[in-house]
């Protein structure tokens, strides 16, 4: 029996991490945390029987004690009840399926108390790489992959050593705006951008992908995973989505991951790793296929790309200056007060205006996310 804690359990990746544990009977929840879906969370306690749960609002809390009076278990609220569920001493794998840099503390708090870490969040890695990596190291805990194109090197890499990877072919199906020049992107709307075309994924990463921010962000997270510089990892467009990503070694071999695209795949090899357990839905058909394609990312028309690199060349507290303003900046967005465009010129103006904090400790990392949102909020307001 694996025991599992899940941040982030009513969202996208925490939904189809339950969809896997209701398949897998030796899996078993002990632990779930969520924003504000209150009806969403009865729901999960009722059918998984969790003996932790967590609201981020203490209100949402409140309701959801009323509406789990019957039921054996505790519900905790904030940062703290975030913390006491990645600490669990129940659990062994803590899913960070939460959005967010929110997700840091959480994480950190898990690794030193040797949690092994299933990792959707990809924010949390991007802004605090340099201090998770290493303490993973000094606790002997794993993280796995859950991104698909993360869980695909992992794949592709199959215990080689790193020294051996002469190039990281990271794909990226281009999102809803592939093709388009940078003036066709003026006037986009959210319900444009919220339309993926191949993935089905929460907003903030869905607009993520529109803006090609993601491929920036899931840069950062491979070269903290695998421990490979920038100037090795390519970005590969592939429109198709069935190449999830590729490892190419110093002899000129290229190993890949296929597959249809589902986040239920690498959720559950993640979970079970090394072992591989079979798994229910569509099936690649290669003469349905018919061709897959390849393409160079645009990074005129998605400057948020070229702004990844320039933060990741940079390093220190500029990678979190990019994720925190760009978080900021996708909410707005969210919200109608900004354009599509804006999100990567706030982003450029925030980097322009930061003063980049060598080896950033996790207090700086936050001074600084605030410090972005305020200066973005000014920017946006004035
Ligand atoms: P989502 O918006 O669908 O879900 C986010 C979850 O986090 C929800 O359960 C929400 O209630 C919870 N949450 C948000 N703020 C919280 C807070 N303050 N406290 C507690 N819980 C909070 O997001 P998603 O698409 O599932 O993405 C989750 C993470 O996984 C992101 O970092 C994303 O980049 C990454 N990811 C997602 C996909 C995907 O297919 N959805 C793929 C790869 C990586
Ligand atoms: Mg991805």
């Amino acid at each position: 029996m694996k025991k599992i804690a899940v941040l982030g359990s009513t969202g996208s990746i925490g939904t189809q991490t339950l969809e896997i544990v209701r398949a897998n009977p030796d899996l078993r929840v002990v632990a779930l945390a969520a924003g504000s879906s209150v009806e969403k969370m009865e729901a999960q306690v009722r059918e998984f029987h969790p003996l932790i749960v967590g609201m981020w609002s203490e209100e949402a809390a409140k309701e959801l004690r009323l509406r789990l009076a019957d039921v054996d278990v505790r519900v905790v609220s904030g940062m703290e009840g975030l913390l006491e569920i990645a600490v669990f001493p129940q659990s062994e794998v803590l899913v960070t399926a939460i959005v967010g840099m929110i997700g840091i503390r959480p994480t950190i708090a898990a690794i030193e108390v040797g949690k092994a870490i299933a990792l959707a969040n990809k924010e949390t890695l991007v802004t605090a790489g340099h201090l998770i990596i290493p303490l993973a190291k000094k606790h002997g805990v794993p993280i796995l992959p859950v991104d698909s194109e993360h869980s695909a090197i992992f794949q592709s890499l199959n215990g080689e050593p790193s020294g051996k990877i002469s190039r990281i072919l990271l794909t990226a199906s281009g999102g809803p705006f592939r093709g388009r020049t940078r003036k066709e992107l003026q006037n986009v709307r959210v319900e444009d951008a919220l339309k993926h075309p191949n993935w089905s994924m929460g907003k903030k990463i869905t607009i993520d992908s529109a803006t090609m921010v993601n491929k920036g962000l899931e840069v950062m997270e491979a070269k903290w995973l695998f421990g490979v510089e920038r100037s090795r990892i390519q970005v590969v467009v592939h429109p198709q989505s069935i190449i999830h990503s590729m490892v190419e070694y110093v002899d000129g071999a290229i190993i890949a991951q296929l597959g249809v695209p589902d986040m239920k795949l690498p959720i559950q090899y993640a979970l079970f790793y090394p072992d591989r357990r079979p798994l229910a839905g569509k099936r690649v058909d290669f003469f349905e296929l018919g061709q897959i394609t390849f393409e160079k990312p645009d990074l005129e028309a998605f400057p948020g790309l070229a702004l990844a690199y320039r933060a990741i060349d940079a390093g220190g507290s500029l990678p979190t200056v990019y994720n925190a303003a760009n978080e900021r900046a996708v909410a707005l967005f969210l919200e109608g007060k900004i354009g599509f465009l804006q999100i990567a010129e706030l982003i450029e103006t925030a980097m322009n205006l930061h003063q980049v904090i060598e080896e950033p400790s996790v207090e700086e990392i936050l001074q600084v996310e605030a410090w972005t949102d305020e200066m973005i909020d000014k920017e946006v307001h004035q």
